[in-house]
């Protein structure tokens, strides 16, 4: 599979540094602040900032805004935090909207030089007259106006005198290119709105397709790198910048999206997603937001490394959500403690174990990481166990307990069910057992064998927790049946209702003092995370972040 060692936009970067194109290169993570970042974005930010890094060049982090109605401070701070979390430094941290005066200006420059003009059309009509690619657009009636005459209204667009929606700036270009983007694309709309940044001083703002290369120019940016959807408007681009009589002439360079098996990876959906009160926040575990993806549990490692894994191509790639499962259970495997944890818990009473004693055993903290150590825990007359590690009326091949069956407690005894307390509806409440004191875990013990091991934990000291158990927000089985069945949905249709499960357990009570964020391995359940929102010093919440064993395979 190709990887992050070499891909092409690392050898258009090689060539334009050996023939001294440039000495330094500098690239730009540009997100518009209209929501939170996604695992789509972690590429783009581990495209630049990899490529920065390698060749000793700089990356900004630059906020593109220029839509003052959808954007908010709140995304702005989102996403700092998430660029720096996932482990990369910006050289400028710098803003769009910073720059609007200098766009003005060449804005007005391409009006002197007859290359843009004032349109009075409405954004419907601009539309239709566009054309298709099939058939050449109209030219606008307003098309033929004097220098001085767009000069002046463009001046009071500027200056407020108009409303919304009734004049534009546009380039003029070529109403017959087979490139819809240069049919006098729109530069300009009026928009009394207030921005985060300037405030109410401007009620213009500049279109993506003219901001965008004005920005990268201001900055001095060599490669700007996009997705492939921006490849159409790259003759648009370069336009901006060569009539705008840009010093610098960045190169745009266009990859390939990355979009992942089971969700939804573009922030108009998340954002509905967490408007219609279908996930918590942008944060939720299930989101593939970096936020979300964080407190689920993911590492910065692990989302980095799976990005790599995906490398870089020009064309969109939808990777496995197991991929990313993988990725984090590989990077936790040496780092989290185990411990255990029950989650649907069935007293177990030891009835030959003295009453009112308490022993406390040695447990390794992670086989696979000597070097953690060892956590003591408490065992006496009194543990729970797994409601499904018991079967009344096993199949073959059940080596859990059962009536008349032999197991070993994990770090523990062997113990032997001899006994099933049931209640007045005949459900299981109750295990009376026995166990053999010499069968003790570490002391060498080869008397016999058993077939199961089983987690659990001692009953009267045991923490009580809760534990989050997650499937994916969405089912691409379910999306794909509905499509190829004509049926008329969209994804909001097709959230998967199961895809949260909360539950009340048990974890050893060692873990009393557990913090937001700690992670760890529950022996035989998988790897989870302390909820930051939800957990309270009485009862931590554990998300799962990922189940201990899948047939995914690099
Ligand atoms: P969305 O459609 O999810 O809103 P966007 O492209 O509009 O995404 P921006 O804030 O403009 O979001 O994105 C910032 C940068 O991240 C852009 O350079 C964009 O190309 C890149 N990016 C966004 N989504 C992806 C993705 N799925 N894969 C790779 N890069 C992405
Ligand atoms: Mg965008
Ligand atoms: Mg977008």
């Amino acid at each position: 599979m190709e990887n992050n060692s070499s891909n092409f936009i690392k050898s258009i970067i090689k060539e334009d540094i050996e023939s001294g194109k440039h000495k330094e290169i500098i690239t730009r993570f540009p997100p518009e602040p209209n929501g939170y970042l996604h695992i789509g974005h972690a590429k783009s930010i581990v495209i630049n900032f990899g490529l920065a890094d390698e060749f000793n060049g700089k990356t900004n982090l630059r906020f593109d805004d220029t839509n003052p109605a959808k954007e908010d401070q709140e995304y702005v701070d989102s996403i700092k935090e998430d660029v720096a979390w996932l482990g990369f430094e910006w050289d400028g941290l710098l803003y769009a909207s910073n720059y609007f005066d200098e766009m003005y200006e060449r804005a007005v420059l391409l009006i002197k030089k007859g290359k843009a003009y004032v349109d009075d059309l409405t954004a419907e009509q601009i539309r239709e007259y566009r054309g298709t690619l099939t058939e050449p657009g109209k030219v606008s009636p307003y098309r033929d106006r004097s220098i001085e005459e767009n000069l002046d209204l463009f001046e009071r667009m500027k200056n407020g005198e108009f409303e919304n929606g009734t004049k534009v700036l546009r380039a003029k270009i070529d109403m017959s290119s087979p490139n819809l983007n240069l049919r006098d694309p729109v530069l300009y709309r009026v928009a009394h709105a207030t921005h985060h940044n300037t405030g109410d001083k401007w009620c213009i703002y500049p279109m993506y397709d003219f901001a965008h290369p004005l920005e990268d120019a201001i900055e001095g940016v060599t490669h700007s790198i996009c997705t492939t959807e921006f490849e159409d408007h790259r003759p648009l681009y370069n336009w901006v910048v060569a009539e705008c009589e840009m010093e610098s002439k960045p190169q745009q360079i266009e990859f390939g999206r990355l979009n992942i098996t089971n969700t939804v990876m573009s922030k108009r959906k998340l954002k509905q997603l967490v408007d219609e009160g279908y996930v918590d926040g942008w944060d939720d575990p299930r989101m593939p937001t970096i936020s979300g993806l964080r407190r689920k549990g993911y590492t910065p490692e692990a989302i980095r490394e799976f990005v790599k894994e995906t490398g870089v191509s020009k064309n969109a790639g939808t990777a496995d959500s197991a991929m990313l499962e993988h990725f984090v259970r590989e990077d936790l495997k040496l780092k989290a403690p185990r411990t255990m944890g029950i989650l649907r818990p069935l007293k177990v009473v030891i009835t030959n174990y003295p009453e009112g004693q308490v022993e406390m055993l040695d447990a390794e903290i992670n086989p696979e990481n000597p070097e953690m150590g060892i956590r003591q825990i408490p065992f006496s007359r009194e543990i729970y166990i797994e409601q499904d590690d018991f079967m009344e009326n096993p199949p073959k091949k059940y080596f859990r307990l059962f009536p008349g069956n032999e197991v070993r407690l994990k770090h523990a005894y062997f113990i032997k069910c001899e006994e099933v307390i049931k209640d007045e509806n005949g459900n299981v409440i109750e295990l009376r057992c026995t166990y053999d004191p010499e069968t003790k875990s570490g002391t060498g013990f080869t008397g016999r064998k058993v077939k199961g091991t089983l987690h659990w934990v001692e009953a009267t000291q045991a923490i009580p927790a809760e534990f989050r158990l997650y499937e994916p927000l969405i089912l691409d089985d379910e999306l794909n049946e509905a499509a190829e069945s004509g049926e008329e949905t969209t994804f909001l249709d097709h959230v998967n209702k199961n895809s949260l499960q909360i539950i009340q357990g048990f974890i050893e009570p060692n873990m009393k003092d557990v913090k937001p964020q700690d992670k760890f391995q529950f022996f035989r359940h998988g790897y989870f995370n302390v909820d930051p929102k939800h957990s309270t010093a009485e009862k931590p919440v554990f998300n799962m972040i990922v189940s201990l064993k899948s047939s995914f395979k690099l």
